[in-house]
């Protein structure tokens, strides 16, 4: 799950913090901080974790509410999984409504 670059840029321009140094805090390349700069890539959220804690921050100090936002399930509001934006119970949930689609267009296919 990856978080928007532009708290992050702004954070950085405030505090002229250069590409070189961001990139040696965040453990990344200066390549990836770059793409950050044009935003062309999200920051994943280990790393805007990692950025955060080494400036002496948390990311809700960098991101606020956006933080928040990708932590919890699209759905129900509660603890997600790693990957995605559900929790388990609502991933295992849209795989089921997926099958039950998938079983209704047959039956139609068959009328
Ligand atoms: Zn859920």
């Amino acid at each position: 799950m990856k978080i928007s670059s532009a708290p992050l840029n702004d954070y950085r321009q405030k505090h002229s913090i250069t590409v070189v140094e961001l990139a040696r805090i965040a453990g990344v390349s200066e390549r990836t901080v770059s793409r950050w700069a044009n935003e062309s890539s999200g920051v994943s959220e280990e790393i805007a974790d990692q950025v955060a804690v080494r400036l002496g921050l948390t990311p809700y100090d960098i991101w606020g509410d956006d933080w928040y936002r990708i932590l919890w399930c699209r759905v129900c509001l509660g603890p997600r999984d790693s990957t995605g934006g559900l929790c388990l119970e609502c991933a295992a949930e849209k795989r089921r409504a997926a099958k039950r689609v998938g079983a209704t267009k047959r039956l139609e296919s068959c009328a």
